[in-house]
C-alpha cells in the first residue's frame, strides 16, 4: 500500500512507470503477508518490485517502449520473474525504457520520458531508465532491468543506485524480449550492494528454456558472500579507460576511490589493455547485427503493430515496420543488416567478432593477476533531457567503460561513489571474471 501510494503520488514527476498492477500486487502482498506471518518468508518475500518492460508477465503488457507492441499481452512468465512469485515477491508494475532497450537516456521511448530522481530536467541515463528512477524515488525497492551494452550499470550511475549485470548466462533470458542475444543478460537493481545479491540469488540457475544458460548455482548465495572486506586484493585499473573525454570530476571521483580502497587493504595498480580501445565500434557492429536479425520477427503478421489500408503483402510488412518502430531502432536496423550484408561481412561483423576475443583474452589476462578490475561507469553525470537525442555518436561514446563487460561476458557491478558539483551522483564499476560475482559483491560491498 505504501508504495501504491508513493506510485500515485509522485510517479507523475518521475514518469518511472507505464503499467501499475496495483490488483496483483495487493493479492501478491497479502500472500506475502501469510507466509511472513506463518514465519517461512525468504529473503524476497513482500519485496517490492518493479520489472523492466521488456520482460514478459503473462497477462500484463509488455510494450518494450515501442508502438510496435504497444498492446501486446505475453501468454507467459519470464523464468527470473517466475522465481521471483514463487518467493512471493511484490510486482508493482512495468517500468520504462529506451524502445527496445537502444538507447542511454531512456527519451527513446514512444510513450513518456522518464526523469532524473536528483534532477528533474535530467536524464535518469538508459535503457533502465524506469528501473533505476523507480529505485532511486523510492517508488519500488528493487528492480530487474537488462543490460546488453550497460543498460543497467548506466542508468543506476546516473540515479545514484547499485546495478549489476552478471555473467553471461547466469540468469535465464527466457521471457526477455532479445536485443542482442549474445549480450544480453537481466540485472538486479537496488539501493545497496546487499540487494543486488539477494535479488541476484532470488533470479539465478540453469534453465532448460534458455539453451545458453550455464549449469551453475552458487554454493553458499551471493547475499552471504558480501562481507569480508577486500585486505590483500589486487585490483587493476585499466589505462585506456582513463581518456580524454572522461570528465574531471568523475575522474577526481575515482582517485579518491582509490584511495578509500587502498585504505580498507586493496593494491590498486594501473595496466595496460589495448583491444578495449576497440570496444565500442565492436559492440555497436555486433549488438546491431544482431537486433537486426531479431527484430525481423515484428512484420505485422504474427503479433505487433499492423499497418491499415495496405494493398500488398509487403506493404503492410514495410509500413507496419515503418509506423511501429521509432529512429534508434531503424538505425540500429540498417547499421546491422549493412554489417551482415554479404559484401560487408568481412569487413565489419567478422572484425568485431575478430575484437571479441581480443577483448575476452586482454581480460584472461588481466585476471590472472587481479581479482577485480576497477573503473568509471560512465564518462559524466547525468545530462539534460534533450541534450544528446540529435547526437547518437557521443550517446554511443557514452558507452565507452561498460560494453567491454558484455562483449566479454562478465560480471560488473556499478555503485555510487560520490556526487559533482551539480549534486548528482557519479558511478564506479567493478568487473570481475567469469564467475566471479562474489569478488565484484565484496569489493563493492567493502568499498559502499
Ligand atoms: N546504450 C547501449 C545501447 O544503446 C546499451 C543498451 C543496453 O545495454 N540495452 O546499445
Amino acid at each position: 500500500d505504501i508504495y501504491m501510494n508513493r506510485i500515485k503520488t509522485l510517479d507523475g514527476k518521475v514518469d518511472s512507470y507505464l503499467s501499475v498492477c496495483e490488483e496483483t500486487a495487493l493479492l501478491q502482498a497479502a500472500e506475502a503477508q501469510k507466509k511472513i506471518d506463518g514465519g517461512n518468508g525468504g529473503m524476497l518475500c513482500g519485496i517490492p518490485l518493479s520489472i523492466k518492460d521488456n520482460i514478459c508477465i503473462e497477462g500484463t503488457k509488455t510494450t518494450c517502449a515501442s508502438k510496435m507492441l504497444e498492446d501486446f499481452i505475453p501468454p507467459y512468465t519470464a523464468t527470473a520473474v517466475n522465481k521471483l512469485h514463487s518467493q512471493n515477491a511484490v510486482i508493482l508494475g512495468k517500468v520504462n525504457l529506451d524502445e527496445f532497450a537502444m538507447g542511454g537516456s531512456t527519451e527513446n521511448s514512444a510513450f513518456k520520458k522518464t526523469k532524473n530522481p536528483f534532477d528533474l530536467t535530467r536524464v535518469p541515463g538508459g535503457s533502465s531508465g524506469g528501473s533505476a528512477a523507480s529505485v532511486s524515488a523510492s517508488l519500488a525497492l528493487g528492480s530487474l532491468g537488462s543490460d546488453t551494452g550497460g543498460s543497467v550499470r548506466q542508468p543506476s550511475a546516473f540515479c545514484g543506485v547499485v546495478g549489476m549485470k552478471p555473467t553471461y548466462g547466469l540468469v535465464s533470458r527466457y521471457g526477455l524480449v532479445a536485443f542482442a542475444s549474445s549480450l544480453d543478460q537481466i540485472g538486479p537493481i537496488g539501493k545497496t550492494v546487499e540487494d543486488c545479491a539477494i535479488l541476484l540469488d532470488g533470479i539465478c540457475g540453469q534453465d532448460p528454456r534458455d539453451g545458453t544458460s550455464l549449469n551453475y548455482k552458487p554454493e553458499v548465495p551471493y547475499a552471504a558472500s558480501v562481507a569480508g572486506g577486500i585486505k590483500n586484493y589486487s585490483i587493476g585499473l585499466p589505462r585506456e579507460y582513463i581518456t580524454e573525454g572522461l570528465n574531471s570530476e568523475v575522474r577526481a571521483a575515482l582517485y579518491k576511490s582509490i584511495e578509500t580502497l587502498e585504505k580498507l587493504g586493496a593494491k590498486v595498480e594501473e595496466f595496460s589493455m589495448p583491444s578495449l580501445k576497440h570496444a565500442v565500434p565492436a559492440y555497436y557492429l555486433m549488438s546491431s547485427a544482431e537486433a537486426s536479425s531479431n527484430l525481423s520477427r515484428y512484420d505485422g503478421v504474427k503479433y505487433g503493430y499492423r499497418a491499415e489500408n495496405s494493398r500488398s503483402y509487403n506493404e503492410m510488412i514495410g509500413r507496419s515496420r515503418a509506423e511501429g518502430f521509432g529512429r534508434e531502432v531503424k538505425r540500429r536496423i540498417l547499421l546491422g543488416t549493412y554489417a551482415l550484408a554479404s559484401g560487408y561481412y568481412d569487413a565489419y561483423y567478422k572484425k568485431a567478432l575478430k575484437l571479441r576475443t581480443l577483448i575476452s583474452q586482454g581480460f584472461d589476462e588481466a585476471f590472472a593477476k587481479y581479482d577485480v578490475v576497477l573503473h568509471p561507469t560512465t564518462p559524466e553525470t547525468a545530462f539534460k533531457l534533450g541534450q544528446n537525442t540529435d547526437d547518437p555518436l557521443s550517446m554511443y561514446l557514452a558507452d565507452i567503460y561498460t560494453v567491454s563487460a558484455n562483449i566479454a561476458g562478465l560480471p560488473s557491478i556499478s555503485l555510487p561513489c560520490g556526487y559533482d558539483s551539480n549534486g548528482l551522483p557519479i558511478g564506479l564499476s567493478f568487473t570481475g571474471k567469469p564467475l566471479g560475482e562474489r569478488e565484484i559483491f565484496r569489493a563493492a560491498a567493502a568499498f559502499e
